[in-house]
């Protein structure tokens, strides 16, 4: 094929000329015929049937009408003109304002209205005569009428329809500046069907043959030509799926061949058996294993034994034992005579880490350690000899973990917390610590759960395991939606609550643009807690993030301890704090928090026997799309529901978690969020193709092999990530 065609300018097509085509390429960023027939319609326009003026209704989208024009008024400044002077001022003068043109169909009357272009219009439609009108209903004064609509004339029988008219007609999305510059719907439509006429033909099938077979799908130019200019409904459809499925399947494509590519390529260590130590702490744990930890666990096994490196995204709710695992799979490390590291985003929650894995590693004898930036220069050193000679089996730490002065003897296993919060270099960091010439087996943890859809393009070449089980016993947190004008009763329950031995947390945002405001709501949400909870006999503890770290742990270990019945915090408490007694989570400005956050906060209570509660205060007046984050939190409790929500509701780019890693490939037509059947299809498909023909270097899978050697298709490696 010529793809150079493909790249030349759209600026000689007719109806473009260099000012609009700079215009297209500022705005939209089209510049060759390449990219503008690849600028799909975001809305389409049935223009196959007509509507009668009585079945009109003003909230109606876009409806055609085909009607006589009975009359014609113009209205200056002070009032409509008479026929006299209308003849003179639709000769172009130019105190008129407004032309009103009454439209009738046998059904009924219509008003449609014209601020623009007036003298022309007003020639155009003559009484009497029958046109096509196509517009949007509204209602002015109580009355039906439509603001310039598009006018069409009614074709002779037999004769073709001009175009736009009688079919489906695509909306593009456009700017100001582009309509300024007279590029409106209409012109765009008849600049894209010369694009369509002039290239289509260089446009080359970029599936091969007996994929569009296998997978049902219409050929490239049928596509293309469609998703313009849509014959019907139909033939939409099919477009519009075969365009999805296309680009979701090269992006799977290249996703899973990185990750044939690797685990052929790249050794791991070989960790054949279980080992002691896993089976000690097996044989010792207070509870039996949730049937998807243990699940979990054996996918993390099959990698470890297999000899090639494990890239394994770990995604559970909040509670569901993540932990746990982590540490079933740190022992087997060890079994195999290795070393693990847990790396966990925040002091607290390391040292929350390592109080809990000391206390099931007792029984195996496994030393462990602690390795924050708090941690004193004594220590420092003793915990580097011990990592340097192996004595350490077991080192849980902070970013401090990354520095170079940390020496494994060998280092077998990588856990990290909370992936989102490191960055891509600091993961990579860790990665070049083996000393044994093999990279680590590395976990992920994350407790933002992420869509499947999104996990899989996100993390497309980990594997991910999924814990989609609460362990038993859990009770489930009612949530509900609080005012100001609640607080008193508020203020009670808490009292009950805590004169019932509970203990309750009250969480402030803190958002970054507004610190100061946020640390005075903080204060003053202190000042008054304080007040209607004096001490004796109540006791409140404030944890945030300009106090020192010995201040945040201090008060952090009283209310752990029971000795605080009150903490209030900022968003830091937002991960991993387990305080089993805790029944109360107070969410002050709910509003202000994103979905998986306000999961992430009330994930904090309900684990331990009592049943739990999470209050949303906000302010009485909402945002439609406030008002339904906080409704979804009090209908559902379920995280990937919630996530799901989420990215539909803000689309997946704006995903809590996901901002650092940004999506692979970017997506023209299909969606994340609304597409993830076709997505996993797709990914199955790729999958099937790759199981039989790796490298694609077979015949038929040449096209394939093209394809993916396109710029976006290279991005950076996500192995070296993990
Ligand atoms: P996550 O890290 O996924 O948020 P954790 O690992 O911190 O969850 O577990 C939350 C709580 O549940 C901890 O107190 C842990 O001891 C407990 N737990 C973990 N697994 C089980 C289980 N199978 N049965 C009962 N309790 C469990
Ligand atoms: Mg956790």
């Amino acid at each position: 094929m010529d793809g150079g065609a493909l790249d030349n300018s759209i600026q000689y097509l007719p109806g473009v000329g260099p000012k609009r085509a700079a215009l297209l390429k500022s705005e939209l960023g089209v510049g060759t015929f390449g990219e503008l027939i690849r600028l799909y319609p975001f809305r389409y326009i049935d223009r196959s049937t007509f509507i009668r003026i009585a079945d009109a209704v003003p909230d109606m989208a876009y409806i055609q009408i085909r009607a006589k024009v009975v009359s014609r008024t113009l209205y200056t400044a002070s009032g409509p003109l008479d026929t006299d002077d209308a003849a003179k001022a639709g000769k172009g003068k130019s105190a008129v304002r407004r032309m009103s043109v009454l439209i009738e169909d046998g059904s009924g009357v219509m008003e449609t209205v014209f601020f623009k272009g007036i003298k022309w219009m007003y020639d155009k439609l003559v009484p009497g005569q029958e046109f096509i009108f196509f517009g949007k209903p509204s209602s002015f004064n109580g009355r039906l009428n439509m603001v310039h609509p598009e006018v069409d004339p009614v074709p002779a029988a037999g004769q073709a329809m001009s175009v736009g008219a009688g079919k489906m007609t695509g909306i593009y999305t456009s700017t100001e500046r582009l309509k300024n510059s007279g590029i409106t719907e209409k012109v765009m439509n008849r600049i894209m069907a010369s694009a369509l006429d002039a290239s289509l033909i260089y446009v080359r099938e970029s599936l091969p043959d007996y994929i569009l077979k296998e997978k049902n799908l219409v050929p490239i130019h049928y596509a293309l030509r469609n998703i313009h200019f849509p014959s019907d409904q139909d033939a939409l459809a099919k477009a519009r799926y075969r365009l999805k499925f296309e680009e979701l399947f090269y992006l799977q494509l290249s996703l899973l061949k990185q990750k044939y590519v690797r685990s052929r390529n790249e050794c791991g260590i070989r960790m054949p058996k279980v080992g002691e130590y896993f089976n000690a702490c097996y044989k010792s744990l207070p509870f039996p294993l949730t049937g998807a930890q243990k699940r979990v666990i054996t996918e993390i096994r099959d990698d470890m034994k297999s000899g090639h490196q494990m890239n394994r995204l770990l995604q559970g709710d909040v509670g569901s034992g993540k932990t746990m695992v982590a540490l079933l799979t740190a022992l087997i490390a060890i079994g195999n005579g290795y070393q693990a590291c847990i790396m966990a985003p925040t002091e607290v929650l390391a040292q929350q880490h390592f109080r809990n894995l000391s206390r099931y590693l007792e029984v195996t004898g496994v030393k462990v350690a602690l390795l924050t930036g708090s941690s004193r220069t004594a220590e420092r050193k003793e915990i580097h000899d011990g990592l340097e000679d192996g004595s350490i089996g077991i080192i849980v730490g902070t970013h401090a973990l990354l520095e170079d002065n940390v020496v494994f003897r060998n280092l077998g296993l990588a856990v990290i917390d909370e992936q989102h919060r490191f960055g891509v270099e600091q993961r990579s960091k860790l990665w070049s610590k083996s000393s044994c010439g093999l990279p680590p087996h590395v976990l992920v943890m994350t407790a933002t759960p992420i869509p499947r859809t999104l996990a899989m393009t996100l993390y497309g070449d980990l594997d991910v395991s999924v814990i989609d089980e609460l362990p038993p016993g859990r009770k489930p947190v009612k949530t509900i939606h609080g005012t100001e004008s609640m607080r008193p009763a508020l203020f009670r329950f808490m009292k009950e609550q805590i004169k019932a031995g509970r203990q309750i947390f009250v969480v402030y945002p803190l958002i970054f643009e507004s610190e100061k405001m946020d640390y005075r709501n903080l204060e003053q949400g202190y000042e008054q807690i304080a007040q209607a909870f004096p001490f004796p006999p109540y006791k409140t503890a404030i944890v945030h993030g300009k106090q020192s770290n010995e201040d945040k742990k201090f008060y952090m270990d009283a209310f752990a301890a029971g000795r605080a019945d009150i903490l209030v915090a900022t968003s830091v408490i937002e991960v991993g704090v387990d305080v089993p007694n805790a029944s109360v989570m107070v969410i002050e400005s709910a509003e202000r928090f994103g979905l998986s956050q306000l999961h992430q906060l009330r994930g904090r209570v309900g684990r331990g026997s009592e049943k739990s509660y999470c209050v949303l205060m906000t302010g009485h007046k909402l945002s439609k799309e406030s008002k339904h984050r906080i409704d979804l939190m009090c209908a559902t409790e379920n995280g990937f529901e919630l996530a799901e929500e989420d990215m539909k509701m803000r689309g997946p780019g704006d995903l809590e978690g996901t901002q650092q890693s940004g999506l692979p490939v970017s997506l023209n037509i299909a969606s994340l969020a609304k597409d993830g059947i076709i997505l996993g299809d797709a990914r199955r498909y790729a999958d099937h193709i790759l199981d039989s023909d790796p490298t694609l270097s077979s015949d038929r899978n040449a096209i394939l092999r093209e394809e993916l050697k396109k710029e976006k298709y290279q991005t950076r490696d996500y192995s070296k990530i993990s």
